[in-house]
């Protein structure tokens, strides 16, 4: 491994990147090994430095639905690129994608663009204290919502003690405005409410939980939040940065059939290119400046390159509807790599919504955090490595998904299946 360029391009990459990358989870510290450095990615497939090609479950971390370099992604890029990358002036583009924004998240009746998920949920909150007046807010332990200061806060020692940083840097101020329930567990939410009344301006919620490993909502919960909100006058937040046009055309709301008050969005809705945007209903976003008081900007907000990306990917999945062939390959897959992992002898427990699937190397059933901790991350890491041996290349971690794209064939799936029968020899 260390005569690789991979190598040699993480060892240089250290001297000027802290931890040689631009991202954490990038370093593969929780698989026990180095990163692999890629050069290329096409369809189903990415390249490293070193020329060895993997079939890619990560897709950039599930913008990739259609698969790498769709070509009309890449003409509709390269075509604006030639017209200009950047005015810092409004631009039809812009407008389309609202537009489809609106049309395939009906929920959302106003919506802004900006440069990533962590920019989309910050926004969304400061606008969801504006709108309400109250400060604090309600999110699940293991629910990942960006990195911004209000979401790096870990329960405190009982369920209903105030929030403690989980990152130095993050100010006990802001950690005393945001409160931790369980996912999958209606009763913490209630309790949390109950000692806050009037206080808690929104609670925010992965729809389907992505970022402990894949955790589906059980029934009644979605709609049990909606109903507090309601009743409480809390604004409901869906993070479908992940989910949103992954698990469906309508995103995870119009699958359960829940309508949020605002959402967020990323991954998918830039095609690749750094894209985030919240929206919703009409006089919560009216609030915004500067139409309304609470301040929000971006200087390459609605960016005309990943305006054209994400224009393009939305229209491919609207007009070819892939969803149902997602989901056939995704359930024959994950049945598939289950049963290849059982005859290994090894314990798991699978998790799955459409094309984001779960592995967990546990034999508990997985709900929540406390249950998704529970898979041994070390067996993973074997699994992992041994994937990557044959040729697979899985996202570093256990509480990662794997997605599907429409561009894994059905070859690539029986050579995903075939590693798995392999990887733990
Ligand atoms: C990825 C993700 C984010 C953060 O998006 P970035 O573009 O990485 O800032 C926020 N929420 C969820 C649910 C995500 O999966």
């Amino acid at each position: 491994m260390t005569d690789t360029k991979s190598h040699q391009l993480f060892l240089r990459a250290q001297k000027s990147i802290p931890g040689g990358v631009n991202s954490p989870v990038r370093a593969f510290r929780s698989v026990g090994r180095e990163p692999l450095f890629i050069t290329r990615g096409e369809g189903a497939y990415i390249w490293d430095a070193d020329g060895n090609s993997y079939i890619d479950y990560v897709g950039s971390w599930g913008p990739h639905i259609i698969g790498h370099s769709h070509p009309m992604v890449v003409e509709a890029i390269k075509k604006q690129a030639s017209l200009g990358t950047s005015f810092g002036a409004p631009t039809e583009l812009e407008i389309e994608l609202a537009e489809l924004v609106r049309e395939l998240v009906p929920s959302i009746e106003l919506v802004r663009m900006v440069s990533s998920g962590t920019e989309a949920t910050i926004s969304a909150i400061r606008l969801a204290r504006g709108f309400t007046g109250r400060d604090k807010v309600i999110k699940f332990e293991g629910c990942y919502h960006g990195h911004g200061d209000s979401f790096l806060i870990k329960a405190g020692s009982g369920a209903l003690t105030l929030g403690a940083p989980s990152s130095p840097g993050v100010t006990p101020g802001t950690a005393k405005d945001t409160l931790n329930a369980q996912y999958n567990d209606l009763p913490s939410v209630e309790a949390l409410v109950g000692s806050n009344r009037g206080q808690i301006a929104a609670i925010i919620v992965e729809p389907v939980a992505g970022n402990m490993g894949v955790v589906p909502p059980q029934p009644g919960f979605l709609q049990g939040l909606r109903e507090i909100c309601d009743r409480e006058g809390i604004v409901l937040i869906f993070d479908e940065v992940m989910t949103g046009f992954r698990v469906g055309l309508h995103c995870a709301q119009g699958l359960y059939g829940i309508k949020p008050d605002l959402t967020t969005l990323g991954k998918i809705i830039g095609g690749g290119l750094p894209v985030g945007a919240f929206g919703g209903r009409r006089d919560i976003m009216e609030m915004l400046s500067p139409l309304g008081p609470v301040y929000q900007a971006g200087t390459l907000s609605g960016n005309p390159l990943a305006m054209v990306a994400g224009l393009t990917t939305l229209k491919i999945l609207r007009d070819e509807n892939p969803y149902p062939a997602l989901e056939k390959k995704s359930s024959l897959l994950a049945q598939h790599i289950g049963e290849a992992v059982l005859s290994a002898g090894i314990k798991a427990t699978q998790t799955r919504v459409g094309s984001m699937l779960c592995l967990f190397f546990t034999d508990k059933e997985v709900t929540d955090y406390e249950s998704a901790v529970t898979a041994d991350t070390n067996v993973y890491g074997k699994f992992f490595r041994g994937m990557l041996e044959i040729g697979v290349y899985l996202a570093p971690s256990q509480f990662e998904a794997m997605f599907v794209s429409t561009m894994h064939t059905d070859e690539d799936l029986e050579r995903t299946v075939a590693a798995a029968r392999k990887a733990f020899e």
